[in-house]
């Protein structure tokens, strides 16, 4: 690390993805002495760490891509619908380039603890390697899904072949043909490489402990004339996701049981053939609300489950029966149930046959023994509070962030913490980016964050700080917001499940992401500057 960079900030940005890039253009734009601290060797984030075959958005391109810039806009050219990796790297590369972003980034700088000082009201931040930042502020960009989770499998260790989580899939090219694969986890990960690989390789085992709903993606080239179009439409797309509480161009409908079924069915039918999210933002919003509602569409994508898988045992297999479709985070798929219908693909249920241990060549199973040559594990991440967790935070009186938020975070707004002062979360737990388009409610929270800053310097204050009660009004709205939704039951990321996280683990739920929406989230962050931050503290 050059000398340049080491010392005192008046910001320290914490991570290099998508919203540590656009939160340090805003700061620097505005002349604050701001760095970003990026954890791997270069910038992207999700886009730069995970490069297994398949991943890709599974948002409209051009309603991911940032907004802020007219200019940007012109001048990018999104080439699919739902744009790959490869592409999306290229692209934030691009953003980074095109506003001379790099130069303020600093890249194998992981930060794994920091420190609130109130006597100099900064905080010390100090790196793995041992050196130290200060900063007055520092604003976590630090990703909802950041640490990936493995299991805990007897013998894990000893299996001889190659074995990585699909974040850290290999930068190099792997060849995979002729090779016999597992991949363990079907959530939206496990659903796309599985889809991507099934034809590559030479053999495909999918270990899988619950099944997941799935839809098509539908994803398509988009060509020049297309491009055109949306670059000319770009303003109402942007001012479309705002409305819409997913921060998607979707506007929900309700009516569920004012129209017949088979009026149901017929608008089931038009949205499984449109792309994307639509299937749930178009949708009759009483699937989310009422059991009875949410049974008759999960009966609908059973029904086409089982249309498109040959074996009927295995389709039931495929067909979840512990949650009702929407209900977890919904991943999207292009010929994933055609899969199941070659020859070298194998469903291993886990719900009924579970892996008794790994072997150097394989895994067993209380079935029989899979010779395999490389295991995937798609098996999720310390959702939302892991890249936290991992930095031992202390606030006021050296109170650990850790400990607060042992049970379920606690936050006001989803962007400060009453006794961390002078921290400010963006896309943080609480907020509506969990649950909406991840880049839509990266700007409003950059937006916000940066407006606080400004506001600071403007008053020449020194510190600010969420008012305990504040927090606690919030946190109440995030539960009201959660508990209407019949995925309070669902185990899944959504509801801080995660089987590989001790605390995590146990079905008690941690109310991690805000499901009221975001307009309604953007109203109450807006009211918060508009009545001149009433529930902060700031002197
Ligand atoms: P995930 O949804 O948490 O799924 C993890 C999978 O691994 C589940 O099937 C889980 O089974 C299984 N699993 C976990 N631990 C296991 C164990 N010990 N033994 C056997 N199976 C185990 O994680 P993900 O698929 O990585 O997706 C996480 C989120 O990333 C998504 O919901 C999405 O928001 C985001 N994502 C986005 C995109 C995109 O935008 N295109 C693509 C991929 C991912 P259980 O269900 O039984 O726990």
């Amino acid at each position: 690390m050059s000398e340049l960079t080491k010392g005192h900030h008046e910001v320290v940005v914490l991570g290099a993805g998508v919203s540590g890039i656009y939160q340090i253009k805003c700061l620097v734009e505005r002349g604050v002495d701001a760095i970003v601290l990026e954890g791997d060797d270069d910038l992207g984030g999700t886009w730069n760490r995970n490069r297994y075959p398949g991943a890709r958005f599974d948002s409209e391109s051009y309603t991911y891509g940032y907004a802020f810039s007219r200019e940007l806009l012109d001048e990018w050219h999104w080439h699919e619908r739902f744009s790959g990796q490869p592409e999306n790297l290229r692209y934030l590369n691009f953003v980074a380039d095109k506003f001379d972003l790099r130069r303020h980034m600093v890249f194998n700088a992981r930060v794994q603890s920091m420190a609130w000082d109130e006597d100099s009201r900064t905080w010390t931040l100090q790196l793995q390697d041992g050196s130290f930042y200060t900063a007055r502020m520092v604003i976590t960009s630090i990703g909802p899904l950041s640490v990936p989770t493995v299991p805990n499998y007897e013998g894990m260790a000893e299996f001889k072949g190659r074995a990585f989580h699909t974040w850290a899939w290999p930068k190099e090219p792997l060849p995979l043909d002729g090779l016999r694969v597992g991949v363990i986890g079907t959530g939206a990960t496990g659903i796309q490489v599985i889809a991507d690989i099934a034809d590559k390789v030479g053999q495909l085992t999918v270990f899988q402990r619950r099944p997941n709903w799935s839809k098509p993606l539908r994803n398509g080239r988009i060509s020049e004339e297309e491009m055109t179009s949306i670059r000319a439409r770009y303003d109402e797309i942007f001012a479309n996701c705002s409305a819409s509480p997913n921060g998607f161009e979707h506007t929900p409908r309700w009516g569920f049981w004012d129209a017949t079924p088979q009026e149901r069915r017929a608008l089931w039918d038009e949205l499984y053939e449109q792309p994307g999210f639509a299937i749930l933002g178009c949708n009759y919003a009483e699937i989310f609300f009422d059991e009875a509602a949410n049974q008759e569409m999960s009966n609908y994508i059973a029904d086409r489950i089982r249309a498109r898988v040959n074996d009927p045992e295995v389709a039931e297999k495929l067909i979840p029966t512990d949650h009702g479709f929407g209900l977890q985070r919904l991943p999207l798929e292009t010929n994933y149930f055609e899969a199941y219908n070659r020859d070298n693909v194998e469903l291993v249920s886990l719900a009924q046959t579970p892996i008794v241990r790994f072997t150097p060549t394989g895994i067993e199973t209380t079935d029989g023994h899979y010779e395999l040559d490389v295991i995937v594990y798609a098996t999720g991440f310390d959702a939302i509070t892991g890249g936290y967790d991992r930095i031992d935070i202390r606030g006021v009186n050296g109170v650990s962030l850790r400990d607060k938020w042992k049970d379920s975070p606690s936050t006001y707004l989803g962007v400060l913490c009453h006794g961390f002062p002078n921290l400010f979360m963006v896309a943080g737990p609480q907020s509506a980016s969990g649950s909406t388009n991840f880049p839509r409610a990266i700007e409003t929270g950059v937006n916000w964050v940066t407006g606080l800053v400004s506001h600071l310097a403007d008053n020449s204050h020194t510190r600010v700080e969420a008012q305990a009660d504040a927090e606690q009004k919030w946190v109440a709205e995030v539960q009201r917001a959660h508990e209407r939704m019949l995925f309070r039951r669902s185990k899944g990321w959504f509801t801080g499940y995660n089987s590989n996280v001790e605390g995590h683990d146990d079905g008690r739920v941690r109310y991690q992401a805000y499901f009221g929406g975001a307009p309604r989230y953007a109203t109450a962050i807006d009211r918060a500057v508009t009545d001149g931050y009433p529930a902060l503290d700031v002197s």
